[in-house]
């Protein structure tokens, strides 16, 4: 092995996701993380759909990343003895006469298989199917009560020297935190999302045809939460310079839930607001910083960490036992992401 030991900065889901791989790998890991105050683990969704966006594009190596995610939440579901991960199905509807072009050629160019099926009788919705809900802040606070009882975490900030990696080979998984955002172009893009109870507590404002819990989408989509709440979301905003939940959000996620929920009233538990961040060509990021071995990063998860994280703790954990070259897409060396 190369590596017998790594520091590993940031417990969101990229450093747990990296720990965990470790874990299982056998090398030896030391966590630090500041809290999650500002992390965008606490607020994501935590949901895995194959099939995203208004031009219906499969997410980016769907196909090869979704079965070894499965696997690997599975796998730590049963090490932490907590549920994780839901399968559900999406109801995805068609908004505008585009959607509908765009759904009816690519259906015929099987261009979203094996995920999509028609709804007997319906020309304006499809199923997507499978589709996941990770319970995020579950995995988070899960996995770090498992590693601060085994003194594999210490609560607080890392030093710049401890992110240099200059003692002890460091991989920096610090989301929107600053030292990958200032030598790698890593956008900050905001985004919000509002927690929902329906009015008559316990009683499911959307029963799904064919049973089972069901996500619908339009553009913004509405989760059923695994304690019967909802949440509706998000939103993007690539100008926005601070992280409080904003009315303008509120009222456009209202207006979603609203039309997504069939006029169901509902009240709002929380507003939740983080960053996603992402690189110029929507690849995540992983590997040494050029020029600087022993300082890595995994990064720019942006709003499909929990189909990407799982594959690129694994791509870590095969470069630190056995030098394994990282993927050419999200290597740190690829054109366009150095400032
Ligand atoms: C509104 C919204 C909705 C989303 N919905 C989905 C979704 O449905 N599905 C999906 O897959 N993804 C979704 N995402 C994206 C997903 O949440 C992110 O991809 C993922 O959480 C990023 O994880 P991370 O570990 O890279 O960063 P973070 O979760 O931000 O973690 C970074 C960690 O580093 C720590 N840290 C930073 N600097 C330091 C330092 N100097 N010293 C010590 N610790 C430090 C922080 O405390 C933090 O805990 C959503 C994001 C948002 C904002």
């Amino acid at each position: 092995m190369r590596h017998a030991e790594v520091r590993i900065v940031g417990q969101g889901l990229a450093g747990t996701l990296l720990a965990w791989a470790c874990e299982s790998a056998g090398i030896r890991f030391h966590l630090i993380d500041a809290g999650h105050r500002h992390a965008a683990s606490r607020v994501g969704a935590g949901i895995i759909n194959p099939i995203t966006g208004q031009r219906l594009v499969k997410s980016w190596r769907v196909d090869a990343l979704l079965g070894p995610a499965e696997v690997m939440y599975r796998a730590i579901e049963r090490e932490l003895g907590v549920p994780l991960l839901r399968r559900l199905r999406v109801r995805r509807e068609l908004r505008s006469a585009r959607e509908r072009d765009i759904f009816a050629a690519k259906r015929l160019t099987g261009e979203l298989d094996p995920y999509v099926q028609r709804l007997p009788g319906e020309d304006d919705a499809f199923r997507i199917e499978p589709a996941f809900h990770l319970d995020l802040p579950l995995l988070i606070h899960a996995s770090r009560e498992r590693w601060r009882q085994r003194g594999a975490l210490s609560e607080r900030l890392a030093t710049a020297a401890e992110c240099a990696g200059s003692d002890v080979p460091t991989v920096a998984c610090l989301g929107a935190g600053e030292v990958p955002l200032r030598r790698l172009a890593l956008e900050r893009v905001k985004g919000e999302l509002l927690h929902l109870e329906a009015p008559a507590a316990g009683a499911s404002p959307l029963p799904p045809a064919g049973g089972g819990p069901e996500i619908r989408n339009d553009g913004h989509w509405l989760l059923p939460l695994p304690d019967g709440a909802w949440a509706v979301g998000a939103t993007y905003d690539r100008t926005a310079l601070d992280l409080e939940p904003s009315s303008t959000s509120r009222a456009l996620l209202m207006t979603s839930a609203s039309r997504l929920g069939e006029g169901v009233e509902w009240q709002v538990r929380s507003a939740l607001a983080g960053w996603r961040t992402s690189a110029p060509d929507l690849r995540p990021v992983a590997g040494w910083l050029p020029g600087r071995p022993g300082q890595g990063v995994c990064n720019g998860l942006g709003s499909k960490g929990a189909l990407i994280g799982p594959w690129l703790a694994q791509q870590w954990v095969e470069h630190l036992c056995d030098g394994r070259a990282f993927d050419p897409a999200v290597a740190t060396d690829r054109v366009g992401l150095q400032l």
